[in-house]
């Protein structure tokens, strides 16, 4: 193999791996600081300054150094060596608990596997001139160099494209980083076998089936063990299950007090002790106000706690739609307390897909429901974010039947005022009837709902009237009762005022201000 083809070769497979981190890291820190264009724009500028500043000074370091080959190998397994600690690290990230930190942690952990990835062209173009020199080509500088960018190049295409189709969702992060890593020790191989076997075909031939032995290999390893040790360190308390799925990362803890928990990307989602208060207060007072809900949509509450409780309700049938089918296999396998074998009731169709899109088309092809119910994680991602604004809840209100009721979960006024009010302003630009309610669970503290109607009015409606529906229905519950509904609807006064902002506006696709008040809130 000649040198310039052992050049090529090696740079093309290091330009995959350079994609492969890229992506696996945007995908890791997007759920740490937010995916926002401001946690993409600086993270992108981290690996751009990185090349440059790993350009202009192995640019200069190359020309000095008698065996570049050698550098170029050492500046691979450098690079193999970083990505044992990114991982680990963006993980870690969560217990910081302070965004400015976070990032700064991040930008500091990208810089040293950036900057040597910005050293290999010049370090390669220094191997090629010297190649050139000694054939007495050095006319041809200038065109190797065009071809060791473009084999960079390559690589990194190929390397992207085949990291967001094929290496995470079928590898996982942790192995997508160690196939990464494992490309990086390839490159630098090639160059080394190369030195010592100047003629030999055999290391690009031996190439691809390594590749493929690299990639079963890996499918093959089981890392559960240290998935749970690095979640593990994020916890306090024991994680017992841990899985990052094509969309989040879900794990379960077992809480000394509050039992098993679900955690989402790091959120709390709900314990098995009190999640019967957040539940049965999103779904009682929509459901009880009508007088018939015989066709119910619920879109997310993959646990099935907000199902179970529908279900009390005597329906037809309940449609509910979760984005991650794996939610509801942890949750069927692991939270039964929860769920109750609500997902195997006959009357339920689950439908794995974004409620967006379900709730569009069912629109285009006039599918209607008596009530709607959001059980969706916060607002804290721009694809979450979407199923807040004034675009989502006017779908909402052309899926209702007449005479239909519709209820969100609104995240916590406490914590995030401004979210709250711009939910609550944003469904009474679509609805009438628009009521923000308010409760207590122990583990979120204040907690909000907003529930919106097209007839009838959940927040006049008396006691003795919502008494005789949930005996008519032979409902049971823990903590909701006729009683407490008219509750729900007494807001404390910092609520109130946090409502009455006028600096808050209604949340749209275009700009999604419930998105912006949430992240502006966790800094
Ligand atoms: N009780 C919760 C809380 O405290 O925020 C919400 C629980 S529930 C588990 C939230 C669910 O919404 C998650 O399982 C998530 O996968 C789902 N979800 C997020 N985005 C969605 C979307 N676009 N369409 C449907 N489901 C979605």
């Amino acid at each position: 193999m000649s040198v310039r083809r052992a050049v090529f070769i090696a740079l093309f497979t290091t330009g995959a791996a350079a994609m492969i981190y890229e992506i696996v890291l945007l995908r890791e820190l997007a759920i740490v600081l937010g995916a926002t264009e401001t946690a993409a724009g600086i993270i992108l500028s981290t690996f751009m300054a990185g090349l440059a500043i790993g350009s202009k000074a192995f640019g200069g370091y190359s020309e000095r150094v008698e065996d570049p080959t050698g550098l170029f190998i050492r500046m691979e397994l450098a690079i193999a060596a970083c990505a044992f600690y990114l991982l680990p690290i963006a993980r870690m990230l969560p217990q910081v608990h302070d965004w400015t930190v976070e990032l700064f942690i991040a930008v500091m952990a990208l810089l040293p596997p950036t900057i040597l990835m910005g050293g290999e062209l010049p370090v390669a173009g220094r191997l090629l001139a010297q190649e050139d020199r000694r054939r007495g080509e050095e006319e041809r500088t200038g065109e190797y160099i065009g071809y060791a960018y473009s084999a960079d190049t390559l690589g990194g295409i190929v390397g992207a494209a085949a990291t967001g189709l094929v290496l995470i969702p079928y590898l996982g992060a942790i192995k997508t980083m160690l196939l990464g890593a494992m490309l990086n020790v390839l490159s630098g191989a090639v160059l080394a076998v190369r030195r010592t076997l100047p003629r030999g075909e055999v290391p690009v031939m031996a190439a691809l089936p390594l590749a493929i032995l690299l990639i079963v290999g890996l499918q093959a390893m089981d890392i559960t063990s240290i998935e749970l040790q690095l979640v593990n360190r994020i916890y306090e308390y024991r994680v017992i299950y841990t899985e990052q799925t094509v969309y989040q990362r879900i794990d379960i803890i077992n809480h000394t007090d509050f039992g098993k928990s679900l955690f989402l990307n790091g959120q709390l989602q709900m314990t098995v002790e009190d999640e019967p208060m957040y539940h049965e207060n999103l779904i009682h007072p929509a459901m009880v106000a009508h007088p018939l809900p015989r066709r119910v949509l619920i879109i997310g509450g993959g646990d099935g706690g907000a199902l179970r409780e529908v279900l009390k309700h005597g329906p037809e049938e309940v449609t509910l739609v979760e984005l991650d089918e794996r939610v509801v296999s942890v949750a069927r396998d692991l939270l039964p307390e929860v769920n109750q074998g609500a997902f195997d009731d006959p009357r339920v169709t689950l439908e794995f897909n974004d409620g967006r899109y379900v709730l569009k088309s069912a629109v285009e092809a006039g599918r209607t429901w008596d009530v709607i119910i959001c059980d969706l994680s916060d607002p804290t991602t721009g694809p979450v974010a979407m199923l807040y604004t004034r675009e989502f809840y006017q779908l909402v209100k052309s899926a209702l039947d007449d005479g239909g009721v519709f209820i969100t979960q609104a995240t916590s006024p406490y914590w995030y005022p401004d979210a709250y009010a711009s939910i609550t302003r944003t469904l009474a630009d679509s609805f009438t009837v628009v009521h923000p309610m308010v409760t207590w669970v122990p583990t979120f503290g204040m907690w909000g709902y907003v529930v919106a109607s097209n007839g009838p009015d959940p927040a006049t409606m008396s006691t003795e009237e919502i008494i005789s529906r949930l005996r008519e229905r032979d409902i049971t519950t823990t903590h909701y009762t006729a009683r407490a509904h008219a509750r729900l609807f007494i807001l404390p006064g910092s609520v109130e005022t946090a409502l009455a902002n006028p600096k808050v506006p209604v949340s749209t696709d275009d700009n999604p201000f419930v998105l912006y008040a949430m992240q502006e809130e966790d800094d």
